[in-house]
């Protein structure tokens, strides 16, 4: 079993999480875009040659616990995810990911979208 699925089950919803701490500067991450409700920052263990996170101020800790007044900001992390992938060149396209629970392979249970790019992403993923 790849590690990141084994640490998916395992993972433990609630709480604070590494993000609450990234996003209070209390551990260091490579933070490239910051505005009053985000920041994106590049993933520690990249699956592609441009590989970073968006991840809201607001600690929700999954897609499936989002509330109906969280759509402007789940709108908004995905505006900000294209800005982002414009900036750091990904301009022949990218991938965005959101994973959710134990069978979406979620492990940090503070909601982010995953954005990939760089090289050709395949599908089905697995
Ligand atoms: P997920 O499996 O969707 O919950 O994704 C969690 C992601 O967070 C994984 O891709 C990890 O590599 C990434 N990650 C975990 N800790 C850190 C960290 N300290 N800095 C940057 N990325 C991290």
């Amino acid at each position: 079993m790849a590690d990141e699925i084994a640490k998916a089950q395992t993972a433990q919803p609630g709480g604070d999480t590494i993000f609450g701490k990234i996003i209070r500067k209390e551990i260091p991450a490579k933070i490239f875009y910051e505005d009053e409700q985000c920041i994106a920052f590049h993933d520690i263990a990249p699956q592609a040659p441009t590989h970073f996170l968006v991840v809201p101020k607001k600690p929700i800790p999954q897609l499936s616990k989002a509330e109906d007044s969280d759509a402007a900001l789940l709108g908004h992390l995905m505006i900000v995810a294209k800005k982002c992938a414009a900036e750091v060149g990904l301009a022949k396209g990218y991938r965005l990911v959101l994973n959710d629970g134990p069978h979406g392979g979620q492990e940090v249970f503070h909601l982010h979208i995953h954005v990939l790019g760089g090289r050709q992403l395949h599908w089905p993923p697995g």
